[in-house]
């Protein structure tokens, strides 16, 4: 049943409750060995009446649905994925092998600390390498995501303030900030205080001055920030903010564009995040479970969530959960251990000179973008960027396209879009970031690509405005399926039931 539509999302392929036939099975399983007993006798009321409605399949009906669904995906695994901000750089499969290891995989998170030793040396070592990355002192591996670290970092400015019987309430954060940042400020009760950017897209500190007062609990700022530039001023902005009693927090996102050349914690940053799948090569997944570890400089050490992983005299390790100023847990167990082993398989495997060259890699390539798409394409700020570059659709005015319709037919040649309409501080933007993991080759046909669908926008711009045309679902209704999802299938396509 091709195009069943389930409020604002069309699925191509048939639902796999919608395949099958009464009483087929994929399944051979062997007669039960207990006797047959009433259901009623056993649950009552509970009892069900009537089989639950499952869709009975073939085994190859049940393979070829998920493998169907797989293809309709996008992954950087099928093609180049310049989504900036988000670094959507190749992950090793190695890191898999590692990963599945029966000793790591199958370890029980509540094992005592003498009989997982070789995990905590993991994590050990992993902090070590981390803290040597960032320039900070300590790294927790607790948060599940980058969010999650800025509100861990965010916990334990408030608790170091509160420390020294301080209550400052504001967050300074510049507006070309990823939407996280505030969002964050909030959930922690601190009050986001915005502040513009300078005219070349970085922040200027006689901007930030007159923001700057005793009750600024810190700075949150992104390096390179998000139009893919060099905070410049970066160490002026921090000992503004420290000459004030304020600290400062660095969103570690673009961390790709400076490892191995510029430590943010050299740089005046007392606390920052990793975002694991980004810069060291763990899955994106949707949604989690991921990593964000957090680096933060020795005055925070007490504030750190718990567990902390100490080492003894005697060289063991153990897992401390008694510590009085801990800001406490922001997940289960020791965080997400699968993601820590990819992420210390990917610093093994690539080294301090491996970590150096897929930096120049990534700036270079971005690099290479900017001047190549600049033929074409307006570039927000034309000077050398780091690892992404900004265009717009400022040139498809006249004939009525916009970044929007660009990105959709971006799909049809086999491109995942770019991040659209961000930053907010550069009108139609498209955020492009190649990574350090794509060949020249891909990146040519990505600046061809771009000039086709310019040539098409002035010969043919309905053929831009109407696309995808290639893919197996159109435009959606994006903003129905964000805000009224149906999740659940239902025979006739009633309302399901809530609950
Ligand atoms: C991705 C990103 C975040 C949020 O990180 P998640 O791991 O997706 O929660 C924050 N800031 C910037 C600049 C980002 O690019």
């Amino acid at each position: 049943m091709p195009g069943s539509a389930v409020s604002g999302l069309c699925f191509s392929s048939p639902l796999i409750f919608e395949l099958g036939a009464k009483e087929r099975s994929g399944a051979s399983l062997p007669a039960p060995e207990v006797p047959d007993v009433d259901p009623a006798a056993l649950f009552g009321e509970m009892a069900r009446v009537e089989p639950a409605p499952l869709p009975e399949v073939s085994e190859p009906e049940a393979v070829r649905h998920y493998v169907r669904l797989s293809q309709q995906n996008f992954a950087i695994d099928t093609g180049m994925y310049p989504l900036g901000s988000c670094t959507m750089k190749y992950n090793p499969k190695v890191n898999e092998w590692a990963a599945r290891l029966p000793g790591f995989a199958a370890l029980h998170p509540l094992a005592p600390d003498d009989a997982i030793q070789g995990a905590l040396e993991l994590m050990w070592r992993l902090e070590r390498g981390l803290a040597e990355v960032c320039g900070m002192d300590r790294v927790s591996l607790h948060p599940a995501a980058g969010a999650q670290g800025e509100l861990t970092g965010l916990m334990m400015i408030r608790a170091y303030h509160a420390a020294q019987g301080r209550h400052p309430n504001k967050v300074l954060i510049p507006d070309t900030a990823h939407g996280t940042n505030p969002a964050s400020c909030a959930l922690n009760g601190f009050k986001a205080v915005p502040f513009p950017v300078g005219e070349k897209g970085v922040v200027v500190p006689e901007q930030l001055a007159p923001f700057v007062d005793d009750d600024v609990a810190a700075i949150m700022i992104t390096n390179p920030n998000t139009v893919g530039l060099f905070e410049t001023h970066i160490a002026d902005l921090a000992a503004m903010v420290h000459d004030k009693g304020g600290l400062v927090y660095g969103d570690g996102a673009n961390l790709n564009a400076l490892m191995g050349y510029a430590r943010p914690g050299d740089l005046g940053i007392d606390v920052m995040q990793f975002n694991l799948h980004k810069t060291f090569t763990t899955p994106h997944g949707g949604g989690g479970p991921g990593c964000g570890p957090v680096g933060y400089k020795a005055m925070l050490h007490p504030f750190a969530p718990v567990p902390v992983v100490e080492r003894e005299d005697d060289g063991t390790l153990r897992l401390e959960t008694d510590r009085p100023q801990t800001v406490g847990k922001l997940r289960s167990f020791v965080g997400n251990f699968g993601m820590m082993v990819r992420a210390y398989t990917y610093l093994r495997e690539m080294g301090a000179d491996g970590l150096k060259r897929a930096t120049e890699l990534a700036v270079l390539n971005a690099n290479y973008l900017r001047v190549c798409l600049g033929e074409r394409w307006h570039v927000a700020y034309d000077r050398t960027c780091m690892h992404e570059v900004v265009i717009s659709d400022r040139h498809l005015k006249d004939a009525h396209v916009t970044t929007m319709d660009v990105a959709k037919r971006m799909m049809d040649y086999g491109f995942h879009p770019p991040t659209v309409y961000f930053p907010l501080v550069v009108k139609g933007a498209m955020l492009i970031e190649p990574t350090e993991t794509e060949t020249k080759e891909t990146l040519d046909e990505l600046v061809r690509t771009l000039e086709t669908i310019s040539e098409e926008a002035r010969t043919d711009p309905e053929l831009v405005k109407s696309a995808p045309h290639l893919t197996s679902l159109r435009r959606l209704d994006e903003t129905l399926a964000a805000r009224k999802p149906v999740l659940r299938w239902t025979p006739d396509g009633a309302a399901p039931r809530q609950g």
